[in-house]
Protein backbone atom coordinates (compact mmCIF):
# COMPACT_ATOMS: atom_id res chain seq x y z
CA UNK A 1 0.00 0.00 0.00
CA UNK A 2 1.89 3.48 -1.27
CA UNK A 3 1.35 5.58 1.68
CA UNK A 4 2.25 9.69 1.15
CA UNK A 5 4.49 10.32 4.34
CA UNK A 6 4.34 13.91 5.02
CA UNK A 7 -0.01 13.55 4.41
CA UNK A 8 0.67 10.79 7.35
CA UNK A 9 2.79 12.93 9.77
CA UNK A 10 0.70 15.74 9.55
CA UNK A 11 -2.22 14.08 10.08
CA UNK A 12 -0.96 12.21 13.35
CA UNK A 13 0.62 15.71 14.43
CA UNK A 14 -2.66 17.43 14.60
CA UNK A 15 -4.38 14.73 16.36
CA UNK A 16 -1.30 14.85 19.23
CA UNK A 17 -1.67 19.10 18.62
CA UNK A 18 -5.79 18.84 19.36
CA UNK A 19 -4.90 16.43 22.72
CA UNK A 20 -1.95 18.78 23.71
CA UNK A 21 -4.66 22.12 23.41
CA UNK A 22 -7.34 19.45 25.50
CA UNK A 23 -5.51 18.77 27.85
CA UNK A 24 -3.88 22.32 28.46
CA UNK A 25 -7.91 23.40 29.28
CA UNK A 26 -8.46 21.49 32.38
CA UNK A 27 -4.49 22.17 33.90
CA UNK A 28 -2.45 25.34 34.30
CA UNK A 29 1.05 24.20 33.50
CA UNK A 30 3.02 25.58 30.80
CA UNK A 31 1.73 23.84 27.24
CA UNK A 32 3.82 21.35 25.58
CA UNK A 33 4.62 22.18 22.17
CA UNK A 34 5.05 19.97 18.82
CA UNK A 35 7.88 21.82 15.90
CA UNK A 36 7.32 20.47 12.61
CA UNK A 37 10.10 20.52 10.26
CA UNK A 38 8.24 18.13 7.32
CA UNK A 39 10.00 18.41 4.17
CA UNK A 40 8.19 19.90 1.38
CA UNK A 41 8.83 17.05 -1.33
CA UNK A 42 6.30 14.67 -1.10
CA UNK A 43 7.48 11.20 -0.23
CA UNK A 44 5.67 7.90 -0.65
CA UNK A 45 6.59 4.87 1.32
CA UNK A 46 5.09 1.04 0.40
CA UNK A 47 4.11 0.16 4.22
CA UNK A 48 0.99 -0.53 6.12
CA UNK A 49 -0.26 2.70 7.09
CA UNK A 50 -2.58 1.80 10.37
CA UNK A 51 0.56 0.08 11.30
CA UNK A 52 2.69 3.26 10.90
CA UNK A 53 0.47 5.19 12.48
CA UNK A 54 0.59 2.90 15.53
CA UNK A 55 4.50 3.26 15.82
CA UNK A 56 4.19 7.49 15.34
CA UNK A 57 1.54 7.24 18.10
CA UNK A 58 3.80 5.24 20.24
CA UNK A 59 6.85 7.74 19.72
CA UNK A 60 5.26 10.60 20.23
CA UNK A 61 3.38 9.09 23.38
CA UNK A 62 6.44 8.61 25.14
CA UNK A 63 8.01 11.78 24.29
CA UNK A 64 4.68 14.06 25.66
CA UNK A 65 4.57 11.55 29.16
CA UNK A 66 8.39 11.85 29.42
CA UNK A 67 8.42 15.54 28.75
CA UNK A 68 8.51 18.31 31.25
CA UNK A 69 5.95 21.10 31.41
CA UNK A 70 6.32 23.59 28.49
CA UNK A 71 8.68 21.09 26.97
CA UNK A 72 9.72 21.48 23.42
CA UNK A 73 9.06 18.17 21.12
CA UNK A 74 11.01 18.64 17.77
CA UNK A 75 9.33 16.38 14.61
CA UNK A 76 11.04 16.31 11.02
CA UNK A 77 11.02 14.50 8.45
CA UNK A 78 13.66 14.57 5.63
CA UNK A 79 15.86 12.41 3.13
CA UNK A 80 18.51 11.05 3.69
CA UNK A 81 20.80 8.71 1.42
CA UNK A 82 17.59 7.46 -0.14
CA UNK A 83 15.49 6.88 2.82
CA UNK A 84 12.94 8.61 4.62
CA UNK A 85 13.76 9.67 7.86
CA UNK A 86 11.46 10.89 10.79
CA UNK A 87 12.76 12.01 13.86
CA UNK A 88 11.17 13.00 17.00
CA UNK A 89 13.03 14.51 20.04
CA UNK A 90 12.10 15.85 23.35
CA UNK A 91 13.30 17.61 26.48
CA UNK A 92 12.76 14.87 28.68
CA UNK A 93 15.13 13.07 31.44
CA UNK A 94 16.66 10.82 28.24
CA UNK A 95 17.62 7.77 28.17
CA UNK A 96 20.96 6.57 30.35
CA UNK A 97 23.45 4.75 27.93
CA UNK A 98 23.38 1.05 28.73
CA UNK A 99 19.54 1.14 28.61
CA UNK A 100 19.40 2.59 24.59
CA UNK A 101 19.17 -1.03 22.87
CA UNK A 102 17.37 -2.19 26.22
CA UNK A 103 14.02 0.33 25.82
CA UNK A 104 13.25 -1.96 22.30
CA UNK A 105 12.45 -5.36 24.02
CA UNK A 106 9.73 -6.44 25.45
CA UNK A 107 8.62 -5.16 28.72
CA UNK A 108 11.72 -2.99 29.64
CA UNK A 109 11.26 -0.28 31.17
CA UNK A 110 14.13 2.16 32.24
CA UNK A 111 13.53 3.16 36.08
CA UNK A 112 10.77 0.46 36.90
CA UNK A 113 8.86 3.18 39.97
CA UNK A 114 8.77 6.39 37.67
CA UNK A 115 7.89 4.13 34.29
CA UNK A 116 5.05 2.22 36.76
CA UNK A 117 3.96 5.56 38.11
CA UNK A 118 3.61 6.91 34.47
CA UNK A 119 1.16 4.04 32.90
CA UNK A 120 1.63 1.57 30.39
CA UNK A 121 2.88 -1.84 29.64
CA UNK A 122 6.39 -1.37 28.28
CA UNK A 123 5.16 -3.07 24.68
CA UNK A 124 5.20 0.75 22.64
CA UNK A 125 8.72 0.45 21.21
CA UNK A 126 8.87 -3.67 21.13
CA UNK A 127 6.01 -3.29 18.82
CA UNK A 128 7.40 -0.13 16.68
CA UNK A 129 10.75 -1.84 16.40
CA UNK A 130 8.96 -5.29 14.71
CA UNK A 131 6.41 -2.96 12.45
CA UNK A 132 9.52 -0.97 11.08
CA UNK A 133 11.79 -3.66 10.39
CA UNK A 134 9.16 -5.96 8.98
CA UNK A 135 8.99 -2.99 6.46
CA UNK A 136 12.89 -3.32 5.60
CA UNK A 137 13.43 -0.03 7.80
CA UNK A 138 15.15 0.94 11.26
CA UNK A 139 14.33 2.43 14.38
CA UNK A 140 17.02 3.62 17.41
CA UNK A 141 17.29 5.94 20.02
CA UNK A 142 20.17 8.71 21.03
CA UNK A 143 20.23 10.30 24.16
CA UNK A 144 22.40 11.43 26.71
CA UNK A 145 20.86 11.24 30.52
CA UNK A 146 19.55 14.69 31.12
CA UNK A 147 19.35 15.93 27.66
CA UNK A 148 16.43 14.74 26.18
CA UNK A 149 15.60 11.33 23.93
CA UNK A 150 15.80 11.57 20.08
CA UNK A 151 13.80 8.68 18.13
CA UNK A 152 14.95 8.23 14.37
CA UNK A 153 13.52 6.13 11.85
CA UNK A 154 14.12 5.30 8.76
CA UNK A 155 12.50 3.48 5.56
CA UNK A 156 13.26 3.42 1.54
CA UNK A 157 10.60 5.64 -0.26
CA UNK A 158 9.15 5.05 -3.41
CA UNK A 159 11.14 6.34 -6.39
CA UNK A 160 8.66 9.35 -8.35
CA UNK A 161 9.15 7.13 -11.86
CA UNK A 162 7.98 3.73 -9.82
CA UNK A 163 4.81 5.83 -8.28
CA UNK A 164 1.91 4.93 -10.27
CA UNK A 165 -1.85 5.70 -9.27
CA UNK A 166 -2.01 3.46 -7.03
CA UNK A 167 -1.32 5.93 -4.40
CA UNK A 168 -3.75 5.16 -1.17
CA UNK A 169 -2.97 8.12 1.38
CA UNK A 170 -3.46 10.95 0.03
CA UNK A 171 -3.75 14.99 1.69
CA UNK A 172 -7.20 15.08 3.44
P1 LIG B 1 3.54 1.37 26.47
O1 LIG B 1 4.17 2.02 25.26
O2 LIG B 1 3.40 -0.09 26.29
O3 LIG B 1 2.31 2.07 26.91
P2 LIG B 1 5.93 2.33 27.74
O4 LIG B 1 5.75 3.66 27.08
O5 LIG B 1 6.49 2.30 29.10
O6 LIG B 1 4.55 1.54 27.72
P3 LIG B 1 7.76 1.73 25.56
O7 LIG B 1 7.08 2.72 24.69
O8 LIG B 1 8.14 0.42 24.96
O9 LIG B 1 6.86 1.38 26.84
O10 LIG B 1 9.05 2.37 26.20
C1 LIG B 1 9.91 1.57 27.02
C2 LIG B 1 10.61 2.40 28.06
O11 LIG B 1 11.56 3.25 27.42
C3 LIG B 1 9.70 3.34 28.84
O12 LIG B 1 9.10 2.70 29.93
C4 LIG B 1 10.68 4.40 29.29
O13 LIG B 1 11.40 3.95 30.45
C5 LIG B 1 11.67 4.48 28.13
N1 LIG B 1 11.32 5.58 27.19
C6 LIG B 1 10.63 5.46 26.02
N2 LIG B 1 10.52 6.64 25.40
C7 LIG B 1 11.15 7.55 26.19
C8 LIG B 1 11.39 8.97 26.10
N3 LIG B 1 10.95 9.69 25.05
N4 LIG B 1 12.09 9.57 27.11
C9 LIG B 1 12.53 8.85 28.17
N5 LIG B 1 12.35 7.51 28.32
C10 LIG B 1 11.67 6.87 27.34
MG1 LIG C 1 5.21 3.79 24.97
Amino acid sequence: ELVNLNALLNFVLNRFDMIIKTNNANKNGQPLQIVRHILDEELWIDVDHDKVIQVLDNLLNNAVKYSPDGGVITVSLEKVKKRARITIRDQGLGIPEKDQKQVFNRFFRVDKSRSRAMGGTGLGLAISKEVIETFGGKIWVESKEGEGSTFRLELDYVDDDLLSSDKQWDED
